[in-house]
Parts: structure tokens; C-alpha cells; sequence
């Protein structure tokens, strides 16, 4: 079908308000259409293709324009689409797509809450801990850890846990429930430790913020991501999420694990707590990878202990009062079912161990490039950070929008890669071969090497 572009991005413009868009740009160079994709491939309206560096936004994991997850979708949805499942009501693929998750995560987590994505998969995370400890005689157990840089989504409650620069400016936040304590970033930790002074570093402000928040008896949970998305992969220093995850043992404070980007492959294992941190948490959050981002599908996976909890009616005939008309949507529940056996069937998981760690160590071959200050990330999940000067690791400015120049240099020869800032992202499609990274490392040489140019003849370098 031919479509005509001009009315589309007057359309687009007019009516269409995108999320995280700067929209005095926006407006004025309005959006690139993507009209259709195929495996690790975007094509725009234009029909110009791109190799997706990005997953579409850390979701696509399978790939795109997989047949078979159209099929089953069409199939559920004329079997049957939706049915109610408050109520003792319940459909045969939200059954199935539970027991599939309970085996697939860690041993204690045995129960699945459905949402249709990570924002409101972690805003019910806290609504069911605090019902956890209202429950058990503990409720003044109400206040939340959370990281400076962290990513926890924007529902109210989600961007109240979230902590990346600039994500709440101009917007409130519930007040008085979260403590951001540092992230951990290890390229900019305090001059003159190493990473095991910094990780102990980082527990004691742990336990400082702890103790000024009222200790055990006032909070309630910590949340992280095993590795820190969109706040820049940032990857902690070993053994820390261990040693949080032991002291929220210590003080009753349960352990929220946001696996939205890291869960269903990025990091080579369907769920990376405890393969590859060693830890349990007591909640683990999932959503886009959870589909490969086919369609909307979000899930917060509970402990039998709090099960154990929250199943006990309040009173007599009281019900479990939350949920949404969407959960455990069977069409949603169909294609995650199907997107698993797929990941499994082609072995996706072994492919990102075989290939992350090839394509972090050609990306680290960027480093000899005079603005390249770090790359860093593990596996699928990888970032290269900008800067004016390596030793000082002093920031080119604002303004200059690097990682966006770098970005534009990328998709002129054929690449999509994100920017953040300084930072340009990569979390491709978990079925890139090492021709892929060869290809896609080499594009990046040049991009960053005519970036240099630009900000040369800009003045900014
Ligand atoms: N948590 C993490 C770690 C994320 O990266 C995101 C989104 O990028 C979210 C939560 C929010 O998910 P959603 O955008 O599906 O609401």
C-alpha cells in the first residue's frame, strides 16, 4: 500500500504525542517512519534499511517479523481473545505461560502477576510488598531504596523509584517513600579506588542511608537492575549485588530485582539474578523480552513467601484487591508461550554467550578512538560513553548532543544505535552472528570518526 509520507508526518505531528521526545526538535524535523522489519533489520517509510541496534527499545530479543508469533496471535485471538480472570476465572495460556515462568526462574519464585509492561510491573511490586507487610503486623515497613540512574518506568510510582538524570523534571513524585542511593558506575567511581574499595564503598552507603531512613523497621524494599539500562550500562563491581542482596536479608528488607531489559536472553540466561549474580530475589520484574515486544506483556514474579502471604484473605470473603482487566491477557500469555519456545527451540541464550562476549571485546577496539572514554556493558546489553578528554574524563558539552551526532553518522551508513546524551546504547537483537558485530563495529568507527570532524569544526573539540 502506498502511503503518503507528507500527511502522515503532518499527522503524526498533529495528533500522535510521543513519549520521551524533545518536542520543539520533534516538530520541526518531525519522526522517521518505520514501516516494516525482518529478522535483524528495520526498513523505513522510505524503504531505507537499517541494521536495529537497538531491539527496537531492549524488546525485540527474537528478532523481527517472526511469522509464527503472528500465527499464534491470530489463533488465540479467534479462539478466544479475551476473558475476564477476576473472579476465579482463569484462561488455558495465562495458566500455561505461569508454570512455563515458575520453571524458568529461580527456585523460590513460583508465582506470576500480570500487567502489560515494566512501568506498571514495578508499580505493583510495591503495592503487593506493602500489602505483604500490612499483612503480617509489619506496617511501618513502607519506604523504598532505589538507585540514582536507575530505570523503573513512569507510571506515578515507577518514576518515583526511577532515578535517571532528568527523568521527573517539571513532573512530581510521590513524596517521602524513595531513597536514591549512588548507582554504581565503576568508570567514574571516586578518584584513587579500586573496584573492590569502591563496592565496599558503595555497601556502606547502603547502610548509611538505611540508618537515616529509620532502619529496618521503615523500609520495605530495594529495587535495581542487575545491570542499569537506560542510566547508561552501568555494571556494578563484583560481588555487589550479593552483598546488598545479603544485607536486605539481614534487615527484613525484600529484594525487587527490575529485569525488564536483562531478563529473556540479554545477558545470556532467560533470568540473570541468580545465573549470573547468585542471588534470589524475593520479586523479579520482567516485560519487553518477555514477547520479544510482539505485543504488551508485563510480569511481576512473587516468592512463595510473600504467596504464602498475600493469598490469605484480609477478612472473611475479602478479595485480592488489585489487578487489571489485562491480566494475563490470553493473547499476550499465547505469544510469550510461543516466543519462549522459539528462544529455546533456536537456542537464542547460547547464541549471546557465544557472541556478547565477541561483541564486547571488538567494541572495546573503539577505545584507541580519541573521544571513546569507555565501553562498557556485558553481552547484548552494551554502551560506549563520549568524552572531551580521556585522562580527565571531562565531558564535551551538552549542547554539542554527541551521542545523538554519532547516532546520525551510524544510521546515514546503515545502523541504528540509541543516544543517551554522551552515550550511544546497544542492545541488538539476540540473533546478531560475529559478521554482524564485524560489520556493526565497523560502522561505528567511522561514525565516531566523523563526529570528531563535526565537533572539530564546531568548535566543541
Ligand atoms: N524497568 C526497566 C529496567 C526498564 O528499562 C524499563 C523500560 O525501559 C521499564 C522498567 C519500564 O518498562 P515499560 O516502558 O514497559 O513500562
Amino acid at each position: 500500500m502506498q502511503h503518503d509520507i507528507e500527511t502522515l508526518w503532518q499527522q503524526d505531528k498533529d495528533h500522535f504525542v510521543h513519549p520521551f521526545t524533545d518536542f520543539s526538535d520533534f516538530h520541526q524535523s518531525g519522526c522517521d517512519i518505520i514501516a516494516h522489519s525482518e529478522g535483524a533489520y528495520i526498513y523505513d517509510i522510505k524503504e531505507n534499511k537499517y541494521l536495529d541496534g537497538i531491539a527496537g527499545l531492549w524488546c525485540v530479543n527474537i528478532g523481527h517479523g517472526r511469522a509464527e508469533l503472528g500465527q499464534v496471535m491470530a489463533e488465540q485471538a479467534t479462539k478466544m481473545a479475551y476473558y475476564s480472570p477476576f473472579n476465579n476465572l482463569s484462561n488455558i495460556p495465562a495458566i500455561q505461560l505461569s508454570a512455563k515462568l515458575a520453571s524458568l526462574a529461580p527456585d523460590n519464585l513460583n508465582h506470576v502477576f500480570y500487567s502489560c509492561g515494566g512501568s506498571v510491573a514495578n508499580d505493583q511490586a510495591i503495592r503487593i510488598v506493602h500489602y505483604y507487610f500490612n499483612q503480617i503486623g509489619k506496617a511501618s515497613k513502607k519506604k523504598i531504596i532505589s538507585r540514582h540512574s536507575g530505570y523503573h518506568g513512569t507510571t506515578y510510582m515507577a518514576s518515583t523509584l526511577t532515578g535517571t538524570v532528568g527523568n521527573n523534571e517539571g513532573f512530581d513524585v510521590v513524596n517521602n517513600l524513595v531513597t536514591h542511593i549512588s548507582e554504581a558506575n565503576c568508570y567514574r567511581m571516586p578518584e584513587g579506588m579500586n573496584e573492590a574499595e569502591y563496592c565496599d564503598y558503595l555497601v556502606k552507603d547502603f547502610e548509611t542511608n538505611l540508618a537515616e531512613m529509620g532502619g529496618a523497621d521503615q523500609v520495605a524494599a530495594f529495587i535495581a537492575e542487575p545491570i542499569m539500562g537506560a542510566g547508561g550500562v552501568l555494571v556494578a563491581p563484583d560481588g555487589y549485588h550479593k552483598r546488598i542482596f545479603d544485607l536486605c536479608k539481614a534487615n527484613d528488607i525484600l529484594y525487587i530485582s527490575d529485569e525488564v531489559v536483562t531478563a529473556f536472553g540479554r545477558l545470556g540466561h532467560f533470568f540473570a539474578s541468580e545465573a549470573v549474580f547468585g542471588i534470589k530475589p524475593d520479586i523479579i520484574i520482567c516485560a519487553k523480552g518477555l514477547t520479544s515486544g510482539y505485543i504488551p506483556l508485563g510480569a511481576t514474579l512473587l516468592s512463595d513467601e510473600i504467596y504464602d502471604v498475600i493469598k490469605k484473605p484480609q477478612a472473611k470473603g475479602a478479595v485480592f484487591s488489585t489487578g487489571f482487566t489485562y491480566s494475563g491477557h490470553p493473547v499476550a500469555c499465547a505469544v510469550a508461550l510461543k516466543n519462549i519456545e522459539i528462544m529455546e527451540r533456536e537456542k537464542i541464550c547460547e547464541n549471546v554467550l557465544a557472541v556478547g562476549p565477541y561483541l564486547e571485546e571488538q567494541l572495546r577496539t573503539l577505545k584507541d578512538l580519541p573521544i571513546v572514554g569507555d565501553v562498557r556493558g556485558s553481552h547484548f546489553m552494551m554502551c560506549i560513553e563520549s568524552v572531551a578528554n580521556k585522562e580527565t574524563k571531562e565531558l564535551i558539552p551538552y549542547e554539542a548532543n554527541v551521542g545523538k551526532r554519532i547516532a546520525q553518522h551510524c544510521q546515514q551508513r546503515g545502523l541504528i544505535v540509541r543516544p543517551i546524551a554522551h552515550l550511544n546504547v546497544l542492545s541488538p537483537p539476540l540473533i546478531w552472528t560475529r559478521d554482524t558485530v564485524d560489520e556493526v563495529v565497523s560502522i561505528l568507527r567511522s561514525a565516531i570518526l566523523s563526529t570528531i570532524e563535526d565537533l572539530k569544526t564546531d568548535k566543541y573539540l
